[in-house]
């Protein structure tokens, strides 16, 4: 048996009930094939896999807060702190009720070769809680957020590990976050990022994860001489991710006809009315119902079904494992050219390869959203050097690493042989840093 393939069936054996983490670890270890058959003595000698496949550290504690009605409720809270050869954690908190230790360890990984991929210093970690922010008063939220940081702080540091958002954490979640920690330590530094502009964020943090998305798509899509100006694109979610995708296709000359949420998703023939989408999302916290009432001609369903929907561009941005192999099929029979992945691990992987085998060009979100971390990294040096970019040169920075991440994992595919495959070439080009670094720093 190679390497590789002992090293999966380890991780299998260890993490049986972890699929999302197996997924994960299956798909880039698979992927990293020809690096590894190339230096096999010598990644075997120094255990380079199993080093990899092993988190630092996995922290997870009891969470305990005071709902509206007095009463104390209980969730559990997480950190997983992977690898940092290459700079401090850097990772964002979940919440959301579907977080365990799996899928915290699955995102964990994956954020190693996407912190990577950035040219940044920072090395990859998790966190989050099964606490669900929905339907919570913002003082219940506060009451959580605060007893969350009250154990984490300990773990945490502007040089050791620096959380930021994801799922259900935006910039009111961080910035009680921060409030706390600044409590707690009396340090006023940048260990969380995502913070509000008035106390440390950085312009353009909001959009960058859908902007950059949309930058790197439309380098993939150039290099491939397909001008993304005139596509239709359909997105999936209606969070900080999507809202931004959407936002910069259309700047960008495309027309995106759909979103969706965890209840239904919308059609609208004439194009998202991103205006709207934020005032139902980002103000209300309301359902898509609340856009179709003000839209007429747009459609809303209940259930999944953007990918039934007929389009050149797939964008999914919501959750992992959320594009299966049935909707590639229906991509594919509609005509679909790309699918960049906003979320982490949307697509299954029957699903990519069924897309990949049918010459459609796919983005793995490690490269392609990797804009929201790497302008928290940016957040990061503006923090130490205690100054404020303007949105324009933080949104340019974005833009040339996300074009930078394009090149570096195109040029790894074609080095071993993979062109065209960018599941290959990212990861290979991720794994290659870290493990330099690895290799240098000794066991
Ligand atoms: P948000 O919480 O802002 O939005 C998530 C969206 O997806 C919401 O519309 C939500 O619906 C929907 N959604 C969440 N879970 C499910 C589910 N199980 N089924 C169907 N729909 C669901 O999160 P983000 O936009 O920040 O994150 C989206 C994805 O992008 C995640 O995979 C995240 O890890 C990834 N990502 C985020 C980055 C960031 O900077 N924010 C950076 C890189 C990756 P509803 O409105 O009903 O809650």
């Amino acid at each position: 048996m190679g390497y590789v393939d002992e090293v999966i069936e380890m991780v299998q054996t260890k993490n049986a009930n972890e699929p999302e983490f197996l997924q994960a670890v299956k798909e880039v270890l698979e992927s990293l094939r020809p690096v590894v058959d190339a230096n096999e003595a010598l990644y075997r000698r120094e255990a380079i896999l199993e080093r990899l496949v092993e988190p630092d550290r996995c922290i997870k504690f009891r969470v305990p807060w005071v709902d509206d009605k007095g009463n104390v409720q209980v969730n559990i809270g997480y950190r997983v702190q992977f690898n940092n050869s290459i700079g401090p954690y850097k990772g964002g908190l979940r919440l959301h009720p579907s977080v365990n230790l799996g899928i915290i360890k699955f995102l964990g990984f994956e954020q190693i070769f996407k912190n990577s991929l950035t040219s940044l210093p920072i090395g990859g970690g998790k966190g989050g809680s099964d606490f669900d922010p929905k339907g919570k008063s913002d003082r219940e939220v506060m009451a959580f957020c605060k007893s969350f940081i009250t154990e984490l702080y300990k773990y945490i540091g502007a040089d050791t590990d620096v959380p930021a958002g994801d799922i259900g954490t935006g910039a009111r979640e961080i910035g009680y976050m921060f409030g706390q920690y600044k409590r707690l330590t009396d340090l006023y530094e940048g260990v969380l990022t995502g913070k509000g502009l008035s106390y440390g964020g950085s312009l353009a943090r909001t959009e960058a994860t859908g902007y950059g998305l949309l930058y790197f798509t439309n380098e993939m899509l150039k290099c491939n001489n397909i001008d993304i100006a005139g596509k239709t694109v359909v997105v999936s979610g209606a969070g900080n991710v999507a809202i931004y995708a959407i936002q910069k296709a259309q700047q960008l000359g495309a027309k995106v006809v759909t979103c969706s949420d965890s209840t239904g998703w919308i059609y609208d023939p004439d194009g998202i009315d991103v205006a709207l989408l934020k005032e139902v999302k980002e103000v209300k916290r309301a359902r898509l119902t609340e856009y179709k009432a003000a839209r007429p001609n747009a459609e809303y369903h209940e259930g999944k079904g953007v990918w039934t929907v007929k389009c050149d561009i797939a964008l999914p941005c919501a959750t992992q494992n959320e594009l299966l192999l049935d909707d590639a099929k229906a991509l594919v029979a509609n005509g679909v050219i790309a699918v960049a992945e906003g979320a982490n691990m949307p697509t299954s992987l029957e699903a990519t390869e069924y897309l990949q085998k049918n010459g459609v060009l796919f983005a793995p979100g490690k490269a392609s959203n990797a804009g929201g971390v790497a302008t928290s990294a940016l957040e990061m040096s503006q923090n130490s050097e205690r100054l404020s970019w303007s949105f324009e040169e933080v949104d340019s920075k974005l833009q040339g690493i996300m074009v930078n991440i394009f090149h570096n994992l195109d040029d790894a595919a074609k080095k071993y042989g993979f062109e065209g495959n960018y599941v290959v070439g990212a990861n290979i080009a991720g794994f290659e840093k870290v493990v330099n670094a690895m290799l240098a720093q000794g066991v």
